[in-house]
């Protein structure tokens, strides 16, 4: 059998585990014909990682044709993790009162072990409620809450991904996992834990507001998920301090950041709206509106002494007397 190749397209994965098998995909042009056509897609990418697809892949006259990453509906926040009981207090609430009816939510867990932790939290804290309709059987299919990683059977992977209106509300899924995990209907990411990576972080986080309505991305992190590192760096710590910065930043719009980390300096600045753009700037804007407290420094002495002196020189029926001190 014999086939002629008209043009070439590679998407491109910009994940750790695949950049050794990319790195070889030049190799693939040597089988083709000299001048066939070749477009390689990548998702959110930096400048230097578009420049390596386009040296990895001998792309001598090449064109970019690129997008911004700018998601204006999706607000990031930062927290500090603390323990499940306070971390997903108001989520697990939220279930327990809405059942299906909760926006759908993905949890990215760091660690396998992780995710089995939220599950036989949420499962200790929903007892018979977490299945639906109440009264349905004890099985997977009927839960509000499911797991997603390597080890998931198909079936089950099949329940949560088929309808984004279904029974299963909330989903722990492994990083890992985290390309993997095409959901639709998603209103709220959480990652427990520091991502390895901005990019990770923010190619996980665009996993949600897809319908185009309003999503929150929410870190809760602590300072040992991405301990700072010194000198010589490795990508890898270098990616890890980008993270740590980030997650420790509290002055400046966390969107223009993220932006700026991927060299998308038109769209790096703050969203219009500032109560849905960022913690940083929903926190600036409440500060800015909060009234202003005028304090003193008098002791209480001193206090009623002026309210005497006020009151001294209080007489509607007399004409002020200019010469008086009051
Ligand atoms: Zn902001």
């Amino acid at each position: 059998m014999s086939f002629t190749v008209t043009y070439i397209v590679l998407k491109i994965f910009r994940s750790k585990e695949f950049r050794p098998a990319y790195k070889r995909l030049s190799e693939i042009r040597a089988l083709v014909p000299r001048g066939t056509p070749l477009m390689a897609c990548t998702a959110t990418a930096t400048r230097s990682i578009r420049e390596e697809v386009v040296r990895t892949l001998e792309m001598a006259h090449h064109v970019t044709v690129s997008l911004s990453p700018n998601r204006s509906n999706i607000m990031y926040l930062v927290k500090k993790r603390t323990d499940p009981d306070t971390d997903f207090a108001e989520l697990l609430s939220t279930l327990k009162q809405s059942l299906v009816q909760t926006p759908r939510v993905v949890v990215y867990c760091r660690t396998l072990m992780m995710c089995a932790d939220l599950f036989s939290h949420f499962s200790y804290e929903m007892g018979d409620s977490q299945y639906f309709p109440p009264g349905a059987p004890r099985l997977s299919d009927y839960r509000l809450f499911g797991m997603f990683h390597a080890s998931t059977p198909q079936h089950s992977k099949d329940v949560i991904t088929a309808d984004p209106h279904g029974v299963v509300r909330v989903v722990f899924a492994s990083v890992a996992m985290g390309m993997g995990v095409d959901l639709r209907g998603v209103n709220m990411i959480i990652h427990y834990g520091a991502s390895s990576s901005i990019e990770d972080y923010f190619q996980a986080s665009g996993r949600g507001g897809r319908s185009g309505d309003q999503a929150q991305s929410i870190v809760y992190w602590k300072a040992t998920d991405c301990p700072l590192r010194k000198a010589p760096y490795t990508t890898y710590h270098r990616e890890v301090n980008e993270v740590r910065r980030y997650l420790e930043n509290t002055s400046v719009c966390r969107r223009k950041l993220l932006l700026e980390y991927f060299d998308d300096s038109k769209s790096a600045r703050p969203g219009s709206d500032p109560t849905v753009c960022c913690d940083v700037c929903a926190t600036t804007r409440a500060s800015q509106q909060a009234p202003r407290h005028v304090s003193t420094s008098l002791d209480p002495a001193e206090e009623a002494e002026l309210l005497m002196n006020v009151l001294s020189c209080e007489d509607v029926d007399s004409p002020p007397d200019l010469s008086s001190e009051c």
